[in-house]
């Protein structure tokens, strides 16, 4: 990247030295990107991030399918870049499914069986949810797809990196991937995109990245992508085994040392980085202004709404209350934490939540 920034100005559009320079660069990073997915490198279109994939897959094939149909089908438990995209589709005619998912935060295949029509165009559903990490079936969904003839988005924003993706095996159409999920720069991205897939442009323009999205390429961003991309494929298979360790050993550390907290999709296919914890009696955002204080950082819900007060969708799409949701803490780890790393957590946050539970007047009479 800092070659980029420093030495290499040039347009990866333009046919002179300079442009090809930076042509070469797109092109190793995309070559990389689709390693990591096991697609062809043709099948990548870079774009600024998971938020434009989602956009660019579900308006893409709503666009491109309208006259064969307006049925979706997605989950309750995707993140806001898709749940809100079917929502303003919604507004624009469509209609859309919405499925439930269990207790667990797992959608169930039959649903989505049960829920395909003749106009329905579109299936999307997450590869591996961003709050509680769950792992969705996406590879019987991919089959269930398939036999109807359906368009099968899924993003891949959190799996990616984390658990093997095989973008054949899983039988998608249409695959979101953000570059600062697995330790590349923010404001990259890519969408894999299944040869002969039809899907509309949301940006008009040069035609670059074969026609599918216009504008020129963040070369800076992709070449950061896709050394990121390379890293995550070498370091997977080691790296997640020796991170889900730590993820547990954090669990049961916790749950041995505070009374009353429990682990939110525990016994679901999860990430190997996600932990959701819920804690009672204890409030979220006290808890995650008090770790920080200690040099901590984790979130209530997702980190992309925090901000917001709302319960988190994803919670009580798995049957808890908005108080329980409230109370709920998501730590994410990496490769990068270390044994002290869990081991200071489980120092300091079982005297954080008898603080805050010394002022619930619900947990004395508890
Ligand atoms: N999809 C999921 C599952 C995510 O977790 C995120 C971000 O957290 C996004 C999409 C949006 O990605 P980006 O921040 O690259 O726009």
């Amino acid at each position: 990247m800092m070659f980029v920034f420093t030495e290499d100005y040039g347009n990866p559009s333009s046919i002179h030295w300079f442009g090809q320079q930076a042509k070469a660069i797109v092109d190793e990073a995309r070559i990389e990107v689709a390693r990591l997915i096991n697609s062809e490198a043709s099948e990548i279109v870079f774009l600024s991030g998971g938020t434009e994939a989602d956009n660019f897959a579900i308006r893409g094939i709503a666009e491109s399918q309208k006259a064969k149909g307006r049925h979706i089908i997605t989950s309750k438990i995707e993140h806001h870049a898709v749940l809100h995209t079917c929502k303003d589709l919604e507004k624009q005619g469509y209609e859309v499914t919405w499925l439930p998912v269990s207790r667990d935060g797992v959608v169930d295949p039959d649903d989505v069986r049960r829920a395909i029509r003749s106009d329905t165009i579109l299936i999307s559903v997450m590869h591996a949810n961003n709050e509680i990490g769950t792992i969705q079936p996406v590879e019987e969904i991919g089959v269930i797809a398939e036999e109807a003839n359906v368009y099968f988005h899924s993003d891949g924003v959190q799996s990616t990196g984390k658990i093997p993706v095989d973008v054949k095996k899983l039988k998608v159409d249409l695959y979101s991937i953000s570059a600062h999920k697995i330790h590349g720069p923010k404001g990259a991205g890519a969408l894999f995109v299944k040869k002969g897939s039809i899907v509309k442009p949301l940006l008009t323009g040069g035609g670059h990245e074969r026609n599918r999205r216009s504008g020129t390429e963040n070369v800076a961003g992709i070449s950061g992508f896709g050394q990121a991309a390379k890293m995550a494929r070498e370091e997977l298979p080691s790296g997640m085994a020796r991170v889900q360790m730590l993820r547990d050993r954090l669990e049961s550390g916790l749950k041995a040392k505070i009374d009353l907290i429990h682990v939110n999709a525990e016994h679901a296919p999860r990430l190997p980085n996600t932990s959701n914890i819920m804690v009672d009696y204890a409030e979220g955002e006290g808890l995650v202004i008090s770790l920080d204080l200690k040099g901590v950082a984790v979130s209530t819900g997702s980190a992309c709404s925090s901000g917001s007060l709302e319960p988190s969708h994803v919670l009580t799409a798995i049957g808890k209350t908005p108080d329980e949701a409230h109370g709920s803490l998501r730590f994410s780890l990496s490769a990068m934490n270390t044994d002290e790393d869990v081991d200071y957590v489980l120092d300091v946050l079982p005297g954080i939540v008898e603080r805050l539970r010394e002022l619930s007047p619900y947990y004395k009479q508890a």
